[in-house]
Protein backbone atom coordinates (compact mmCIF):
# COMPACT_ATOMS: atom_id res chain seq x y z
CA UNK A 1 0.00 0.00 0.00
CA UNK A 2 1.20 3.66 -0.80
CA UNK A 3 1.87 5.79 1.99
CA UNK A 4 -0.40 8.24 0.89
CA UNK A 5 -3.30 5.59 1.09
CA UNK A 6 -2.78 4.50 4.48
CA UNK A 7 -5.50 4.81 7.10
CA UNK A 8 -4.23 7.65 10.32
CA UNK A 9 -3.63 4.35 12.74
CA UNK A 10 -1.54 2.10 10.36
CA UNK A 11 0.32 5.20 9.33
CA UNK A 12 1.26 6.08 13.15
CA UNK A 13 1.97 2.20 14.09
CA UNK A 14 3.95 2.50 11.02
CA UNK A 15 6.00 5.30 12.40
CA UNK A 16 6.49 3.79 16.12
CA UNK A 17 7.61 0.97 14.44
CA UNK A 18 10.27 2.55 11.86
CA UNK A 19 11.50 4.83 14.68
CA UNK A 20 12.12 1.16 16.76
CA UNK A 21 13.87 0.29 14.09
CA UNK A 22 15.75 3.28 13.65
CA UNK A 23 16.75 3.24 17.45
CA UNK A 24 18.45 -0.13 16.03
CA UNK A 25 20.26 0.76 13.31
CA UNK A 26 21.76 3.44 15.66
CA UNK A 27 22.89 1.56 17.89
CA UNK A 28 24.89 -1.18 15.48
CA UNK A 29 27.63 2.00 15.21
CA UNK A 30 27.77 2.35 11.66
CA UNK A 31 30.62 4.15 9.91
CA UNK A 32 29.82 4.42 6.43
CA UNK A 33 30.11 6.98 3.17
CA UNK A 34 28.64 7.75 0.46
CA UNK A 35 28.85 11.23 -0.16
CA UNK A 36 31.64 11.24 -2.89
CA UNK A 37 32.37 9.55 -6.17
CA UNK A 38 35.61 8.43 -5.60
CA UNK A 39 36.97 4.95 -6.88
CA UNK A 40 37.48 2.38 -4.66
CA UNK A 41 41.02 0.44 -3.61
CA UNK A 42 39.69 -2.42 -5.72
CA UNK A 43 39.30 0.43 -8.96
CA UNK A 44 42.73 1.80 -8.28
CA UNK A 45 44.50 -1.27 -8.17
CA UNK A 46 43.70 -1.93 -11.96
CA UNK A 47 45.88 0.64 -12.60
CA UNK A 48 48.93 -0.09 -10.56
CA UNK A 49 51.07 -0.86 -13.70
CA UNK A 50 51.43 2.96 -14.04
CA UNK A 51 54.00 2.94 -11.13
CA UNK A 52 56.25 1.33 -12.86
CA UNK A 53 56.13 2.99 -16.28
CA UNK A 54 57.01 5.01 -18.31
CA UNK A 55 59.78 4.98 -20.94
CA UNK A 56 62.38 8.03 -20.40
CA UNK A 57 61.76 8.74 -24.07
CA UNK A 58 58.71 8.77 -26.53
CA UNK A 59 59.10 6.68 -29.86
CA UNK A 60 59.62 9.76 -31.35
CA UNK A 61 62.68 10.33 -29.30
CA UNK A 62 61.26 12.93 -26.93
CA UNK A 63 62.69 12.49 -23.27
CA UNK A 64 59.74 13.55 -21.19
CA UNK A 65 62.01 14.05 -17.98
CA UNK A 66 62.14 17.66 -19.66
CA UNK A 67 60.48 20.75 -20.38
CA UNK A 68 58.63 21.38 -23.30
CA UNK A 69 55.43 20.03 -25.32
CA UNK A 70 53.10 22.33 -24.05
CA UNK A 71 49.69 20.51 -26.16
CA UNK A 72 50.52 17.36 -24.31
CA UNK A 73 52.81 13.91 -26.03
CA UNK A 74 50.79 13.13 -28.81
CA UNK A 75 50.94 9.13 -27.74
CA UNK A 76 48.17 10.10 -24.82
CA UNK A 77 45.77 12.67 -26.79
CA UNK A 78 45.68 10.52 -30.10
CA UNK A 79 44.16 7.75 -27.98
CA UNK A 80 41.67 9.85 -26.49
CA UNK A 81 40.78 12.10 -29.02
CA UNK A 82 39.56 9.09 -30.50
CA UNK A 83 37.95 8.30 -27.69
CA UNK A 84 36.36 12.00 -27.81
CA UNK A 85 35.36 11.94 -31.23
CA UNK A 86 37.76 15.10 -32.47
CA UNK A 87 40.66 15.73 -34.59
CA UNK A 88 44.38 15.01 -33.13
CA UNK A 89 45.02 18.92 -33.46
CA UNK A 90 41.82 19.56 -31.81
CA UNK A 91 42.71 18.17 -28.31
CA UNK A 92 45.15 19.70 -25.52
CA UNK A 93 46.64 16.52 -23.22
CA UNK A 94 47.35 18.66 -19.53
CA UNK A 95 47.46 17.60 -15.98
CA UNK A 96 45.95 15.98 -13.36
CA UNK A 97 42.51 17.96 -13.17
CA UNK A 98 40.09 18.09 -15.74
CA UNK A 99 38.43 20.32 -12.90
CA UNK A 100 41.48 22.87 -13.13
CA UNK A 101 41.65 23.30 -16.98
CA UNK A 102 38.08 24.46 -16.47
CA UNK A 103 38.97 26.69 -13.36
CA UNK A 104 41.38 28.01 -15.78
CA UNK A 105 39.20 27.98 -19.28
CA UNK A 106 37.03 30.31 -16.92
CA UNK A 107 39.66 32.64 -15.60
CA UNK A 108 41.03 33.52 -19.27
CA UNK A 109 37.77 34.53 -20.41
CA UNK A 110 37.30 36.63 -17.19
CA UNK A 111 40.46 38.29 -17.00
CA UNK A 112 41.20 38.22 -21.40
CA UNK A 113 38.31 37.69 -22.82
CA UNK A 114 37.22 34.22 -25.23
CA UNK A 115 37.30 33.88 -28.76
CA UNK A 116 34.58 36.23 -30.23
CA UNK A 117 34.27 38.39 -26.60
CA UNK A 118 34.08 41.98 -27.08
CA UNK A 119 35.64 42.36 -23.80
CA UNK A 120 36.39 40.41 -20.79
CA UNK A 121 33.92 39.14 -18.97
CA UNK A 122 35.11 40.82 -15.50
CA UNK A 123 34.54 43.95 -17.29
CA UNK A 124 30.98 42.96 -18.01
CA UNK A 125 28.21 44.46 -15.56
CA UNK A 126 27.12 41.05 -14.83
CA UNK A 127 28.22 37.57 -15.79
CA UNK A 128 25.57 34.86 -15.71
CA UNK A 129 25.73 31.05 -16.14
CA UNK A 130 22.73 28.64 -16.98
CA UNK A 131 22.88 25.55 -14.68
CA UNK A 132 20.87 22.51 -15.84
CA UNK A 133 19.53 20.94 -12.41
CA UNK A 134 20.62 18.71 -10.68
CA UNK A 135 24.00 19.04 -11.76
CA UNK A 136 27.56 18.73 -10.15
CA UNK A 137 28.69 20.52 -7.08
CA UNK A 138 31.82 21.85 -8.13
CA UNK A 139 30.80 23.33 -11.15
CA UNK A 140 28.43 25.12 -9.14
CA UNK A 141 30.87 26.22 -6.66
CA UNK A 142 33.69 27.38 -9.29
CA UNK A 143 31.32 30.22 -10.82
CA UNK A 144 30.18 31.18 -7.36
CA UNK A 145 33.86 31.61 -6.60
CA UNK A 146 34.07 34.80 -8.95
CA UNK A 147 29.94 36.02 -8.25
CA UNK A 148 28.95 34.23 -12.02
CA UNK A 149 25.39 34.34 -11.17
CA UNK A 150 23.34 31.13 -11.72
CA UNK A 151 20.14 30.04 -13.58
CA UNK A 152 18.46 26.85 -13.10
CA UNK A 153 17.45 25.05 -15.90
CA UNK A 154 15.72 21.63 -15.96
CA UNK A 155 18.17 18.32 -16.79
CA UNK A 156 16.03 16.20 -18.67
CA UNK A 157 17.02 12.51 -19.57
CA UNK A 158 17.87 13.31 -23.00
CA UNK A 159 20.47 16.19 -21.18
CA UNK A 160 19.61 20.18 -20.77
CA UNK A 161 16.15 21.83 -21.75
CA UNK A 162 16.81 22.75 -24.65
CA UNK A 163 13.86 24.82 -25.81
CA UNK A 164 14.44 26.32 -22.29
CA UNK A 165 17.86 27.31 -22.89
CA UNK A 166 17.25 28.20 -26.03
CA UNK A 167 14.91 31.13 -25.06
CA UNK A 168 17.05 32.14 -21.88
CA UNK A 169 19.97 32.45 -24.28
CA UNK A 170 18.69 34.56 -27.02
CA UNK A 171 17.71 37.94 -25.36
CA UNK A 172 19.99 38.31 -22.46
CA UNK A 173 23.61 38.68 -23.46
CA UNK A 174 24.81 38.30 -20.13
CA UNK A 175 24.14 34.78 -20.34
CA UNK A 176 27.93 33.93 -21.08
CA UNK A 177 27.61 29.69 -21.13
CA UNK A 178 26.28 26.86 -19.73
CA UNK A 179 27.49 23.62 -18.29
CA UNK A 180 26.74 20.22 -19.87
CA UNK A 181 28.01 16.73 -18.35
CA UNK A 182 27.39 15.00 -21.34
CA UNK A 183 27.24 11.18 -20.68
CA UNK A 184 26.04 9.88 -17.58
CA UNK A 185 25.53 13.29 -16.14
CA UNK A 186 26.82 13.79 -12.48
CA UNK A 187 23.90 13.17 -10.85
CA UNK A 188 21.31 11.69 -12.55
CA UNK A 189 22.92 9.55 -15.36
CA UNK A 190 21.21 11.51 -18.74
CA UNK A 191 23.42 10.69 -21.51
CA UNK A 192 22.57 14.68 -23.80
CA UNK A 193 21.00 13.09 -26.96
CA UNK A 194 22.10 13.93 -30.56
CA UNK A 195 19.12 16.33 -31.14
CA UNK A 196 19.55 17.76 -27.73
CA UNK A 197 23.31 18.67 -28.40
CA UNK A 198 22.35 20.02 -31.86
CA UNK A 199 20.08 22.14 -31.00
CA UNK A 200 22.47 24.08 -28.14
CA UNK A 201 25.36 24.40 -30.63
CA UNK A 202 22.90 26.12 -32.84
CA UNK A 203 20.74 28.19 -30.58
CA UNK A 204 21.10 31.71 -31.38
CA UNK A 205 22.20 33.68 -28.63
CA UNK A 206 22.30 37.29 -27.32
CA UNK A 207 26.03 36.94 -26.39
CA UNK A 208 28.53 36.44 -29.53
CA UNK A 209 31.13 34.56 -27.23
CA UNK A 210 28.37 32.20 -25.51
CA UNK A 211 30.04 28.90 -24.61
CA UNK A 212 29.31 25.36 -23.37
CA UNK A 213 31.47 23.66 -20.98
CA UNK A 214 30.71 20.02 -21.83
CA UNK A 215 32.48 18.70 -19.26
CA UNK A 216 32.58 14.98 -20.73
CA UNK A 217 33.95 13.41 -17.48
CA UNK A 218 32.06 9.86 -17.95
CA UNK A 219 32.73 9.24 -21.60
CA UNK A 220 33.80 5.72 -21.12
CA UNK A 221 32.57 4.50 -17.61
CA UNK A 222 29.57 2.50 -18.65
CA UNK A 223 27.84 -0.14 -16.12
CA UNK A 224 25.95 -2.13 -18.71
CA UNK A 225 25.93 -3.07 -21.86
CA UNK A 226 24.33 -0.35 -23.32
CA UNK A 227 27.13 1.83 -23.69
CA UNK A 228 25.86 5.82 -24.38
CA UNK A 229 27.61 7.22 -27.40
CA UNK A 230 28.48 10.91 -26.61
CA UNK A 231 26.86 13.73 -28.98
CA UNK A 232 29.63 15.08 -31.33
CA UNK A 233 28.78 18.66 -30.02
CA UNK A 234 32.19 19.70 -31.77
CA UNK A 235 31.66 18.76 -34.95
CA UNK A 236 27.70 20.14 -34.34
CA UNK A 237 28.77 23.43 -33.40
CA UNK A 238 31.26 23.71 -36.18
CA UNK A 239 28.31 22.86 -38.94
CA UNK A 240 26.23 25.44 -37.53
CA UNK A 241 28.38 28.24 -37.22
CA UNK A 242 29.65 28.28 -33.83
CA UNK A 243 32.56 26.39 -34.21
CA UNK A 244 34.40 27.95 -30.67
CA UNK A 245 30.78 27.75 -28.77
CA UNK A 246 31.60 24.43 -27.34
CA UNK A 247 34.82 23.45 -24.89
CA UNK A 248 35.00 19.77 -24.14
CA UNK A 249 36.98 18.07 -20.95
CA UNK A 250 37.86 15.14 -20.02
CA UNK A 251 40.07 13.04 -17.37
CA UNK A 252 41.98 9.92 -16.44
CA UNK A 253 40.40 10.61 -12.65
CA UNK A 254 38.20 7.64 -13.45
CA UNK A 255 40.08 5.51 -15.21
CA UNK A 256 43.59 5.19 -13.46
CA UNK A 257 44.11 7.20 -10.56
CA UNK A 258 41.98 10.10 -9.16
CA UNK A 259 43.74 12.70 -9.24
CA UNK A 260 46.88 11.39 -10.61
CA UNK A 261 45.65 10.82 -14.31
CA UNK A 262 45.90 12.80 -17.21
CA UNK A 263 43.23 15.70 -18.20
CA UNK A 264 41.80 16.93 -21.40
CA UNK A 265 40.75 19.73 -23.05
CA UNK A 266 39.44 20.11 -26.76
CA UNK A 267 37.05 21.61 -29.15
CA UNK A 268 37.76 24.13 -32.34
CA UNK A 269 41.41 24.46 -33.97
CA UNK A 270 41.04 28.00 -32.93
CA UNK A 271 40.01 27.23 -29.03
CA UNK A 272 42.70 25.09 -28.82
CA UNK A 273 45.37 27.30 -30.01
CA UNK A 274 43.46 29.76 -27.95
CA UNK A 275 43.73 27.99 -24.81
CA UNK A 276 47.78 27.24 -25.06
CA UNK A 277 48.32 31.40 -26.17
CA UNK A 278 47.13 31.52 -21.95
CA UNK A 279 48.59 28.21 -21.07
CA UNK A 280 51.86 29.43 -22.25
CA UNK A 281 52.08 32.45 -19.97
CA UNK A 282 52.17 30.14 -17.03
CA UNK A 283 53.39 26.54 -17.96
CA UNK A 284 56.49 25.07 -19.60
CA UNK A 285 54.67 22.08 -20.93
CA UNK A 286 52.61 19.53 -19.00
CA UNK A 287 53.66 15.99 -16.93
CA UNK A 288 54.75 14.23 -19.76
CA UNK A 289 56.43 11.37 -17.83
CA UNK A 290 53.06 10.75 -16.55
CA UNK A 291 51.33 10.96 -20.13
CA UNK A 292 53.71 8.61 -21.79
CA UNK A 293 53.05 5.93 -19.27
CA UNK A 294 49.46 6.65 -19.53
CA UNK A 295 50.05 6.05 -23.19
CA UNK A 296 52.17 2.92 -22.36
CA UNK A 297 49.86 2.05 -20.52
CA UNK A 298 46.60 2.00 -22.22
CA UNK A 299 48.32 1.12 -25.85
CA UNK A 300 45.63 2.31 -27.44
CA UNK A 301 41.87 3.32 -27.78
CA UNK A 302 40.68 -0.18 -27.01
CA UNK A 303 42.95 -0.73 -24.68
CA UNK A 304 40.97 2.04 -22.73
CA UNK A 305 37.97 0.63 -23.47
CA UNK A 306 39.01 -3.29 -22.37
CA UNK A 307 40.21 -1.08 -18.75
CA UNK A 308 36.46 0.25 -18.50
CA UNK A 309 34.84 -3.10 -18.65
CA UNK A 310 37.25 -4.54 -15.38
CA UNK A 311 35.65 -1.02 -13.80
CA UNK A 312 31.97 -2.27 -14.73
CA UNK A 313 32.89 -5.17 -13.41
CA UNK A 314 33.25 -4.04 -9.87
CA UNK A 315 31.01 -1.27 -9.68
CA UNK A 316 27.83 -2.87 -11.52
CA UNK A 317 26.88 -5.00 -8.87
CA UNK A 318 27.39 -2.27 -6.05
CA UNK A 319 24.77 -0.15 -8.76
CA UNK A 320 22.66 -3.38 -8.72
CA UNK A 321 22.87 -3.34 -4.79
CA UNK A 322 21.26 0.59 -4.07
CA UNK A 323 18.76 0.24 -6.65
CA UNK A 324 17.50 -3.19 -5.17
CA UNK A 325 17.63 -1.88 -1.09
CA UNK A 326 15.46 1.05 -2.50
CA UNK A 327 13.46 -1.31 -4.23
CA UNK A 328 13.07 -3.97 -1.58
CA UNK A 329 12.16 -1.11 1.14
CA UNK A 330 10.14 1.58 -0.58
CA UNK A 331 8.59 0.05 -3.62
CA UNK A 332 5.39 -0.39 -2.72
CA UNK A 333 5.06 2.86 -0.55
CA UNK A 334 5.28 5.50 -3.58
CA UNK A 335 8.10 7.57 -1.31
CA UNK A 336 10.83 8.36 -3.90
CA UNK A 337 12.01 7.83 -7.34
CA UNK A 338 15.46 6.84 -8.42
CA UNK A 339 17.36 5.90 -11.80
CA UNK A 340 19.04 3.37 -12.93
CA UNK A 341 21.93 4.62 -14.62
CA UNK A 342 23.56 2.96 -17.51
CA UNK A 343 27.36 4.59 -16.36
CA UNK A 344 28.87 6.85 -14.51
CA UNK A 345 29.24 7.28 -10.93
CA UNK A 346 26.10 8.15 -9.30
CA UNK A 347 22.31 6.82 -8.50
CA UNK A 348 19.95 10.08 -8.03
CA UNK A 349 17.49 9.58 -5.20
CA UNK A 350 14.13 12.11 -4.96
CA UNK A 351 12.56 11.11 -2.17
CA UNK A 352 9.31 13.05 -0.30
CA UNK A 353 9.79 16.78 -1.46
CA UNK A 354 10.40 18.74 2.30
CA UNK A 355 12.51 15.51 3.46
CA UNK A 356 15.51 15.22 1.56
CA UNK A 357 17.87 17.03 4.34
CA UNK A 358 16.11 15.64 6.97
CA UNK A 359 16.86 11.64 5.48
CA UNK A 360 20.39 12.72 5.24
CA UNK A 361 20.65 13.94 9.05
CA UNK A 362 18.79 10.83 10.22
CA UNK A 363 21.20 9.14 8.13
CA UNK A 364 24.10 10.49 9.59
CA UNK A 365 23.00 10.05 12.84
CA UNK A 366 23.13 6.66 12.18
CA UNK A 367 26.87 6.63 10.95
CA UNK A 368 26.00 6.76 6.97
CA UNK A 369 27.59 10.44 5.58
CA UNK A 370 25.29 11.12 2.53
CA UNK A 371 26.20 14.01 0.50
CA UNK A 372 24.26 17.57 2.24
CA UNK A 373 21.10 17.40 0.43
CA UNK A 374 21.42 20.36 -1.84
CA UNK A 375 24.45 20.08 -3.16
CA UNK A 376 23.33 18.97 -6.70
CA UNK A 377 21.50 22.74 -6.87
CA UNK A 378 23.52 26.24 -7.22
CA UNK A 379 24.21 27.48 -3.83
CA UNK A 380 23.40 24.24 -2.25
CA UNK A 381 19.83 25.24 -2.38
CA UNK A 382 17.36 22.31 -3.82
CA UNK A 383 14.15 24.53 -3.62
CA UNK A 384 11.56 21.31 -3.26
CA UNK A 385 14.36 19.54 -0.73
CA UNK A 386 13.58 16.42 -2.29
CA UNK A 387 17.35 15.75 -3.89
CA UNK A 388 19.86 13.29 -2.75
CA UNK A 389 23.15 11.99 -4.64
CA UNK A 390 24.17 8.49 -3.82
CA UNK A 391 27.78 7.83 -4.58
CA UNK A 392 28.28 3.73 -4.10
CA UNK A 393 31.93 3.56 -5.66
CA UNK A 394 34.27 3.95 -3.06
CA UNK A 395 32.54 1.30 -0.19
CA UNK A 396 33.23 -2.30 -0.98
CA UNK A 397 29.92 -4.27 -1.77
CA UNK A 398 28.69 -5.25 1.82
CA UNK A 399 29.05 -1.99 2.86
CA UNK A 400 27.59 -0.36 -0.01
CA UNK A 401 24.71 -3.25 0.91
CA UNK A 402 24.14 -2.20 4.66
CA UNK A 403 24.28 1.56 4.17
CA UNK A 404 21.43 1.46 1.20
CA UNK A 405 19.41 -0.33 3.61
CA UNK A 406 19.50 2.34 6.11
CA UNK A 407 19.41 4.63 3.93
CA UNK A 408 15.83 3.06 2.68
CA UNK A 409 14.88 3.18 5.97
CA UNK A 410 15.83 6.63 6.38
CA UNK A 411 13.82 7.58 3.46
CA UNK A 412 10.98 5.99 5.04
CA UNK A 413 11.01 7.20 8.22
CA UNK A 414 10.92 10.97 7.56
CA UNK A 415 8.27 10.24 4.78
CA UNK A 416 5.83 9.02 7.37
CA UNK A 417 6.63 11.15 9.82
CA UNK A 418 6.07 14.20 7.15
CA UNK A 419 2.77 12.71 6.30
CA UNK A 420 2.21 11.99 10.01
CA UNK A 421 2.15 15.35 11.00
CA UNK A 422 0.79 16.69 7.73
N1 LIG B 1 33.61 16.68 -13.79
C1 LIG B 1 32.69 15.90 -13.24
C2 LIG B 1 31.31 15.89 -13.80
C3 LIG B 1 33.01 15.09 -12.14
O1 LIG B 1 32.07 14.32 -11.59
C4 LIG B 1 34.33 15.11 -11.65
C5 LIG B 1 34.79 14.25 -10.49
N2 LIG B 1 33.90 14.02 -9.50
C6 LIG B 1 35.26 15.98 -12.24
C7 LIG B 1 34.88 16.73 -13.32
C8 LIG B 1 36.66 16.09 -11.72
O2 LIG B 1 37.56 15.67 -12.67
P1 LIG B 1 39.13 15.81 -12.48
O3 LIG B 1 39.58 14.80 -11.50
O4 LIG B 1 39.66 15.56 -13.84
O5 LIG B 1 39.45 17.22 -12.01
Amino acid sequence: MTLADMAADDLAGLVTSLRDEYEQLKGKGLKLDLTRGKPSAEQLDLANALLTLPSQTTADGVDVRNYGGLAGLPEIRSIFAELLGVGLDQIVAGNNSSLTMMHDTLVYHLLRGGLDSPRPWALEEKVRFLAPVPGYDRHFALLESFGIEMITVPMNDDGPDAEECARLVATDPSIKGMWVVPTYANPTGAVCSQEVAAALAAMPTAAPDFRIFWDNAYAVHHLDGVEAKTADIVSLAQASGHPNRPIMFASTSKITFAGAGVAFLAGSRDTVAWYLENLGNGSIGPDKVNQLAHAEFFGDAAGVRAHMVKHRDIMAPKFAAVGAALEARLGSYDVARWNTPHGGYFVNLDVVPGTASRVVELAKEAGIALTPAGSSFPYGKDPKDENIRLAPSLPPLDEVRTAMEGVALCVLLAAAEAKNTA
